[in-house]
Formats: C-alpha cells, structure tokens, sequence
C-alpha cells in the first residue's frame, strides 16, 4: 500500500471540498491516484490508468519527469521563498527570460501568478491599466465570449461564459458582455481541424462596439481553442478578424492560452499557430509540466512600456501575489522548458496530428455520437443528451473509461481528450481503442 494512502486511512474524505466535484457521490465511491509517471496514473487500489487528459491539460511532457522532480526538490533546499516586491531571486528573472525567447515575437515582457485564474484577472487588469496609463480611462468595458472558460477568479467567470459557472454568484462584475460563441452544428458537425463556416462570427464584436462604443471597451478575451467547455475549434479566419477589428478600434486582444501553451497545437503557442498576434497572452498549466502551479501573463512592449512613466523610483503596477515569481515555481518552469525544448514537445503534436485525427475520428457512427472536433493533440466527442439529464451520457462514459484504465476528460455531454505530447502511436492507438470500447458498451 503506498504512503498516501496508509494516511488517508485516518483521515476521512470529508473535510476536502472539492472543486467543480459532486462531492456527495464522489465521497460514496472516490477515485484517486497515488502515483504517476510518463503516460501513466497508478490509482489507490494498484491499477494503472493511461493518462488522456494530461492530468487537467497541464502534464504535457508526461509525469513526474525526472528533470523536473530534481529541479524543485533541489530548489526547495537552497531558496524555499524569496518575495518580488521590491526584492528578487536570479530564477524569476532567468524564468521570464526563457519565457520571452519562446513566446511569439514582441512579447518582451512576463508578469507572473500562481494559476490560470491568476493570470486571467492580472491580464485584465493589466489591459484596463493599459488603457488609463494611456489618458483613455472611459475604456473600462471588459467583452469576453459565450461558453468562454477564463478561471474561477471574479474577473474570469464575469468575462467566462459558461452559465453554470456564473449563475450561482450574480454579474460579479459590471460592464461586461459577451460575443457570441463559435459553435455552428448544423454547418459543422465533424470537421477535421478548423471548421469552414463561421468567420464572420467575428464581426458581433462590431455589433457590441456599435451598442457600447469602442470608447467604453477596454478589451476582448477568447481562448483560441475554447477546450474546457468541450473543444470548440475556431472557424477558418475567426480569430485574424477579430484582431482586424479589435486593432481598428484600439481595443486589446488577450489570448487565454491557459491550456494551448507550450505545445499543445504543435507550435509554442496558439498565437504562433494560428498566425495571429494578440496583445495579451495568458498562460499557466503546462508552464510547470503542472508540478508547481503557476501562471503567466505576457504582454507586448507598448503594453509594458505605457506603465513605465513618471519618476523612476515610482511603482508602475499596484498588483501582484506574494507567491509571483515563487523560486518553486520557476525552478520548475525552467526545468519544463529544458524538457520540452530538448525532445521538440513544443512542436510535436504537429507531427501526430494528422494521425490523431484519424484516430479519433475513427470513433464516427458509435452509439450517441453527435460530433467529433479535434486539432492538435486536442479532441472530442460529443454525445446526445438523455432527456432532462444533461452531461449524464458523458459523465457515463468517463466512470467507464476509468473502469478499464483510461482517464478522460467529461464536460457536459463532451469528452475530452488531451494526452501528453510524449503519446506514441501506439499509445494513441489504445487510447482511442479503450475509448471506442467504451461508447460500445455504455447504453
Ligand atoms: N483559462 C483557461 C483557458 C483554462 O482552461 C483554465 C483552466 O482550465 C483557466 C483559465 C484557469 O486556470 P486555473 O484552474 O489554473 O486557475
């Protein structure tokens, strides 16, 4: 038995309020892992589960990498804390430095937080301070996209459009608003890679600045790839119009790129592949290969440089964490780039994603399947819903798979696959086969 769960024997499930869980029935019958490494989980009961999501999206080199595990272990006994407010430490500087040579052209600058959340409200707040230090202090509007998953901080779910995620809690935050989502079904349905139809779905962000005035908007928000809500790829030309029109009217683009950094489209980042360039990158996850959390907001050199005004002993930025730049965390990114930069994880879904693709969409014509969407090392299968029981056919699904030893991802009638880019073939093969075994035998 190992060490972790000897220990639980002790305690009991209750005190631990698990986030985005049904915890009553989690508690009932609980799933955990007491180990891992490369592909794999081992859970608390001796079998190993094939790891298809990455953990939550963010193991992109495989677990417990051994480079990394020394890297924070050596870390952790030569500088446990050092803050970054008017004080340092070498490894927060040497971390941004590595950051910018593999972030997209002119993004000079990295501010750090602790999580993806972390980086989505510094971002935005960043874009609004952008704007003031700018004499433009009207542009205080905040536009993010329906079925947008941005974090669970106040200013991520405000801008989030995932109604689950909002409806419990009020606006949260006024002047914002929302573009329309991506998804078009009926037009859609199975694309490989990037739909055809849907670019002009850009041009909502006309219709709010024709009801709002580019004046009152300070920014617009979009994951490129919206993954958590159930991979929603962007049409052909969405996202260059976007930035066409945000450009025109001097409103900020800020890429969430909290899962499609560091490799996970078969180019460093999103920005990269889709050949469009925000002003704002968010990202966290796959930064610290998920051991140490952490996030990332990179900004381009205009956006740094209009803070740097008055007297040079003033402070530019009123905001930060005391964990940002925590010597833990960038250890452990520093490590990750080593790692992903030595065996071109950076690129390598590129060269797997064709044959990824035809993998999972093999999965075509299986009982309840309504959609198939994939890029990258991205894919997903969605499901009819039953009846009054929305999510229940994937969350079926997902108990399934994990009975006969892979992990998936379920949200909403949607599961979700994103595994390590250290996947071999013949891994994507089981994978894709265990799932197909699985949409076979669940009713
Ligand atoms: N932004 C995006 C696009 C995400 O996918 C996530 C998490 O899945 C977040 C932000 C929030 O990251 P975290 O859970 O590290 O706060």
């Amino acid at each position: 038995m190992s060490n972790a769960m000897s220990s639980l024997q002790t305690n009991d499930l209750d005190a631990f309020w698990m986030p985005f869980t049904a915890n009553r029935s989690f508690k009932q019958a609980p799933r955990l892992f007491v180990e891992a490494s490369g592909m794999y989980y081992t859970t608390a009961d001796g079998r190993r589960v094939m790891d298809g999501t990455s953990g939550l999206w963010c193991v992109n080199a495989g677990h417990c990498r051994p480079e990394i595990v020394e890297a924070i272990r050596k870390q952790a006994g030569e500088l446990d804390f050092a803050g970054t407010f008017q004080m340092g430490h070498p490894k927060a500087f040497e971390c941004a430095s590595r950051l910018v040579n593999i972030a997209p052209p002119g993004f000079d600058h990295v501010f750090f937080g602790n999580s993806g959340s972390e980086a989505v409200d510094s971002a935005l707040k960043i874009a609004l301070g952008y704007h003031r230090a700018r004499g433009n202090g009207g542009k205080t509007r905040l536009i993010g996209r329906e079925r947008g998953y941005h974090g669970s901080n106040v200013g991520g779910t405000a801008v989030g459009g995932i109604g689950a995620n909002r409806k419990m809690f009020g606006p949260l935050l006024a002047g914002v608003d929302h573009l329309r989502h991506t998804h078009d079904h009926d037009r859609n349905a199975f694309s490989r890679g990037q739909p055809v139809h849907g670019a002009d779905l850009a041009d909502d962000l006309e219709r709010l600045i024709t009801l709002h005035d580019a004046s009152t908007i300070a920014a617009v928000i979009v994951e490129p790839v919206a993954c958590s809500v159930g991979v929603y790829v962007p049409p052909q030309g969405y996202l260059q119009r976007l930035a066409a029109i945000c450009a025109k009217h001097d409103i900020l683009l800020i890429f969430d790129e909290v899962i499609t950094a560091f490799g996970r489209l078969g180019a460093p980042f999103a920005a990269d592949y889709f050949g469009v360039t925000p002003d704002i990158i968010t990202s966290a996850k796959g930064l610290t290969n998920g051991a140490v959390p952490m996030g990332a907001v990179f900004v381009r050199g205009e956006i740094y440089d209009a803070f740097m005004q008055g007297p040079e002993s003033a402070i530019e930025l009123f905001h930060g964490y005391t964990y940002s730049g925590h010597p833990l965390a960038c250890a452990a990114a520093i490590a990750t780039m080593d790692v992903l930069q030595a065996e071109g994880l950076l690129t390598r879904a590129s060269e797997l994603a064709s044959y990824w693709e035809e993998r999972v969409h093999s999965l075509v014509g299986l009982p309840h399947v309504l959609d198939i969407r994939n890029i990258g090392l991205i894919g997903a299968i969605e499901f009819e819903p039953i009846a009054d029981a929305p999510g229940r056919r994937a969350h079926a699904r997902f108990l399934e798979a994990f009975r006969r030893g892979i992990l998936v991802r379920a949200t909403g009638d949607v599961i979700a696959l994103a595994p390590p880019l250290i996947i071999s073939k013949d891994e994507i093969d089981h994978l894709i086969g265990t799932l197909g075994e699985v949409l076979q035998s669940v009713a």
